[in-house]
This record gives C-alpha cells, sequence and structure tokens, in this order.
C-alpha cells in the first residue's frame, strides 16, 4: 500500500465551482481506496490559490521532498494550480519521483502527453483566475459608483445583500453615533472612550467586545457621514445609505484625534470643572475627591474663598436656570412668533449663495482629478484632497438641507423652547456629560465668592426673555 498526503483546498472567494472540503476529501479516499492507497496526512487549505506563498502548501512539499510521503492525491488540477508558480512546485515534485494523482482526471502524470494534458489544465485554470479577478473588480467598482459599498457594513449598519444600500442597524447605530459625540466632547481619550461604549453594550460585528484598535477604526471612517473610502485605492464615493452622523462632527473628531485642536483630554470625570471661577482671584476652582464628596477650591493661597461641594454648585445653578426658565405662557407666545418668522424667512437669497459655493467645489473636484491625471500630484495627494472635499461637499450638503428645510428648523427651535421650559428638571436628570454641557450653554459669568457662588444666565436664555 502507498503511503500519500491528501491535498484539499476550497477558497474564500465566492466562485461557483465550489466543491466542499468534505466532498473533495470523501472523493480522494474513494479514490484512495480503489488505487491501494492510504493516505497518511491532510492537508487542508481554505484559501485561494490565487496568491503564492501558503504556508501550508509550501510545508507539504517540502515534506514530500524529504519523503514524508510516497505522492499526492489531489481534488482537481485547479485545485493545485490557480498559480503558475504553485503548478511548477507541483512538476518538479513528479520530476523527482513522487507520485501526482488527481480525483477526478485520469492523468499519468508520468507520461509526457499526460503531463501536457495537465499543463494545459493549470495554464486554463490560472487564466480562469485572473478573469475572475478582473470581473470582481469591475464589478466592484461598479456598485461602488453607484453609491454602494459591496463590503461588509461597518459597526452601526446592517448588509441587505448586494445591490442594496446599508441600513442603519437599530441597535448599534445609536451607540455609534454616542461614540463620536463622545469624543467630540473632548471629556474623552480612546481609551475611557471604549470603556464607557462596551459598559453601554456596543459590540463588534460578531458580538464580541470592541477593542482599542476597533474603536479607532470606528472613529476614523467617513462612512458614517456618508461617504465611501477605499483605502487601498484612496478613493472616495458618495454612497446612498443613510448617514448617521454629520460631516461637521466628523471633522470635529478627526481634529481632536490628531491633536490639532483644543486642549487635551482630561480623565477626571467632575462634573463643573473648569467651569467656575474664583470671585476673589479669577482663577479656576480645582475640583477634588475627599471622602467620596467632591470639593472645589481655589488654587490661590490664602484667598479668601477656600472650597465649596459640588452639591452646592448644583444647587445654585438649579436656583438660577428655575429664575431663568420660559413660563408656560412666555413658551407659547415665543412659538407663536417662531411659527411667523419661519413663515416670513426667504430663503431665495442663501439658495444662490449655496449653488455658488456648491459650483466652486465641483470646479476644484475637476481641476483635482485634472491635476492627478496630468501628474502634477500624486494618488497619496490626490485621494487625501479629494477625501477633504467631498467631506466639504457633504457638510455643504448639511447647510443646504437647512436652508431649505424650514420645518426642521422650527422643529429644532421648538426643541430649544421645550429645554427652556424645563431648564432645571433636565439639569438635575442629565448625565454628567450632558450636565455640563447644559451648564456651559445656559449659564455664564460662574463664580465663587467665599462661599457665595454667583451664576448668570447665559445670552441665549436672556435674549428668549427679552423676546
Ligand atoms: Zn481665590
Amino acid at each position: 500500500m502507498k503511503r500519500c498526503f491528501g491535498y484539499v483546498r476550497v477558497s474564500t472567494v465566492k466562485q461557483g465551482d465550489g466543491v466542499s472540503l468534505e466532498a473533495q476529501r470523501e472523493a480522494i479516499l474513494a479514490f484512495a481506496s480503489r488505487n491501494n492507497i492510504e493516505i497518511t496526512q491532510w492537508f487542508e487549505e481554505k484559501e485561494t490559490a490565487a496568491k503564492r506563498g501558503r504556508p501550508l502548501f509550501n510545508q507539504m512539499v517540502r515534506d514530500l521532498h524529504r519523503g514524508k510521503a510516497h505522492g499526492l492525491v489531489i481534488h482537481k488540477v485547479d485545485r493545485s494550480a490557480r498559480n503558475p508558480a504553485d503548478w511548477v512546485q507541483i512538476g518538479e515534485l513528479a520530476d523527482a519521483g513522487i507520485d501526482i494523482h488527481f480525483v477526478t482526471e485520469s492523468l499519468d502524470f508520468r507520461s509526457r502527453g499526460g503531463r501536457l494534458t495537465a499543463d494545459i489544465q493549470a495554464v486554463i485554470a490560472a487564466d480562469y483566475i485572473r478573469n475572475l479577478r478582473e470581473e470582481c473588480i469591475k464589478g466592484i467598482t461598479g456598485r461602488l459608483k453607484q453609491g454602494l459599498y459591496p463590503f461588509r457594513a461597518p459597526i452601526g449598519y446592517l448588509d441587505n445583500g448586494g445591490g442594496k444600500a446599508k441600513t442603519l442597524d437599530p441597535r448599534r447605530a445609536p451607540l455609534v453615533k454616542l461614540a463620536f459625540e463622545l469624543y467630540a466632547s473632548r471629556r474623552h481619550s480612546l481609551r475611557t472612550l471604549l470603556a464607557e461604549l462596551n459598559r453601554k453594550g456596543l459590540t463588534n460585528r460578531e458580538g464580541g467586545t470592541l477593542t482599542l484598535c476597533g474603536i479607532e477604526t470606528l472613529l476614523n471612517n467617513p462612512f458614517y457621514t456618508g461617504i465611501i473610502r477605499i483605502k487601498r485605492t484612496g478613493m472616495s464615493y458618495r454612497g446612498v445609505h443613510e448617514r448617521l452622523i454629520s460631516a461637521n462632527l466628523f471633522e470635529r473628531v478627526q481634529a481632536i484625534k490628531s491633536g490639532k485642536s483644543g486642549p487635551k483630554v482630561t480623565r477626571h470625570d467632575h462634573i463643573y470643572r473648569g467651569l467656575f471661577r474664583c470671585g476673589h482671584c479669577h482663577g479656576p476652582m480645582v475640583p477634588e475627591l475627599q471622602k467620596s464628596h467632591v470639593y472645589y477650591r481655589c488654587a490661590v493661597k490664602h484667598c479668601p474663598t477656600m472650597t465649596v461641594r459640588e452639591e452646592a454648585l448644583a444647587a445654585a445653578i438649579d436656583t438660577c436656570l428655575a429664575q431663568s426658565q420660559l413660563g408656560h405662557a412666555d413658551a407659547a407666545d415665543f412659538l407663536a412668533r417662531i411659527e411667523t418668522w419661519v413663515a416670513q424667512t426667504n430663503s431665495s437669497d442663501q439658495e444662490k449663495a449655496w449653488q455658488l459655493r456648491k459650483a466652486a467645489i465641483q470646479d476644484r473636484i475637476d481641476r483635482l482629478t485634472d491635476a492627478l491625471v496630468d501628474r502634477l500630484i500624486d494618488r497619496d495627494a490626490y485621494a487625501d484632497r479629494r477625501q477633504r472635499l467631498a467631506l466639504e461637499e457633504e457638510a455643504l450638503d448639511e447647510e443646504h438641507q437647512k436652508i431649505g428645510n424650514r420645518a426642521a428648523k422650527a422643529a429644532h427651535m421648538r426643541t430649544l423652547i421645550e429645554l427652556a421650559k424645563t431648564l432645571c428638571l433636565s439639569h438635575q436628570l442629565a448625565e454628567p456629560a450632558e450636565k455640563r454641557r447644559l451648564v456651559e450653554m445656559t449659564t455664564s459669568n460662574r463664580r465663587v465668592y467665599g462661599k457665595n457662588i454667583c451664576i448668570e444666565p447665559s445670552n441665549w436664555l436672556s435674549e428668549v426673555e427679552n423676546t
């Protein structure tokens, strides 16, 4: 009985001619028993043979040359020969006196005619896969031009099969959006953001825990703003899928990440950090944790302002907000004014200005493409600027929607009024980050004199009141 290796391979690319590992294995076993062969070891690969340098294949060839088996049984010529270099190695094995058997082709590899037939089949197989690859690339480019993303959906989106746009994942999309918002708030490093998102239950596409690398990839992906970027080619396309975040927010996150914008992230998460100053010496009130209470202290020595507790600050804010809260009658009046104002707004001038800017961007895109064609800039520079322009275009379109959509504008203002009606409650119920934003937005001139806390309502609130 001859001792042989069995070699089976399935490719990960969908080829339509796939014979499963099990089926190949069975065919090889049947062949072996017919021909008095014992399969002593299996080599199974789950990759496309079009790429050379597969470790398993190379290992097998080495072992055969070392005489660890008499021969090799392969399911079909194209299983081994999708690339010419592998085929050469198979030929060398045969030349070295090792038996090569193909289950589905009755080829006598030792005869000249048999080798020739096998060689021809190998060439055909190699050509087939080249063609396949070309067709595949053509298909992908076509999809991209239609604004479809022909790969697996990023976290926060769902696949709907080829030819259909990705749709928002109702479970993950809000959390992905939150990730951008939290990071843009500068209250998080990537690490604390990751911890926060894990806590909120954001998982990766396999349902596993998100990694630091994963969160970075997520924040880098302009897909969420509607732009499909293909890293390998450096090309950007405008997707037809629903946008999750604004181009503006995306840009802000990129700026913070690259360290180009604003102060570094602080890890201590005291709610009112940096929001209050000492009324005597104008220095910041610095938070510190003591015996499970947070105190805010003036950092200047011998200043009459010593410390106030966070609770005292919260209470003072509540008082201020309660005073500047909009009464129901005022709110109703204000809402009526909004309706009138929105109805009167004439947006045709804005529309014209917008058209001009849009045309200017298109012009820049055209010139950029010309520069690439004329080789005035290289591919990387092109890709970089092209993406920048795509983002600008996106931001412009968002602006356009704002101009055009009066109803949305009115809705936004109504939300503000609603907020102004319930300021105090919002402050009490908000999560720390929101609380902070709320205080920043609605109050100003926050100072501590000794034990006295002074807060003024911010301008927009006063304006709402005055109107
Ligand atoms: Zn002071």
